[in-house]
């Protein structure tokens, strides 16, 4: 696994790389996608990249990793119908490759495929 630091997200929070920010407050940033995979395709991020993958955000700060999920809830009502897969992938194999948790938010109509989108 390789780590950068400081992460992509990093970058993003510290507006070094600009990205279409939909949420931000003291400890979680949220921007779309810049390669969505379904209709809406949020990113909800920690601003801490303490943690690489969810099971640590879960471990570490399990708080934080509610708070995740109930920003992904608020902008799945806000974007889309309020009905959303919530994806952490962990792991290079499992297709993480920005190791900074992140959750991705995937809502809007289903089309053919293995997972849905
Ligand atoms: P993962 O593969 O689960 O680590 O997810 C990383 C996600 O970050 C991918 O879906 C990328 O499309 C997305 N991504 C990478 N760079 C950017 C960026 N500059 N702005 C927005 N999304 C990005």
């Amino acid at each position: 696994m390789t780590t950068a630091s400081p992460s992509i997200f990093t970058r993003i929070i510290a507006r070094e790389i600009p990205a279409d920010i939909v949420f931000e407050n003291d400890s979680i940033i949220a921007f779309k996608d810049i390669a969505p995979q379904a209709p809406v395709h949020l990113l909800v991020v920690p601003k801490t990249e303490e943690y690489a993958n969810v099971s640590e955000l879960a471990e570490g700060d399990p708080a934080l990793l509610a708070e995740v999920v109930a920003v992904a809830r608020q902008l799945a009502a806000e974007y889309s119908t309020g009905e959303y897969r919530l994806v952490f992938n962990s792991g290079s194999s499992a297709g993480q490759t920005v190791f900074h948790v992140h959750a991705h938010v995937l809502s809007g109509p289903m089309t053919e495929g293995s997972l849905g989108f």
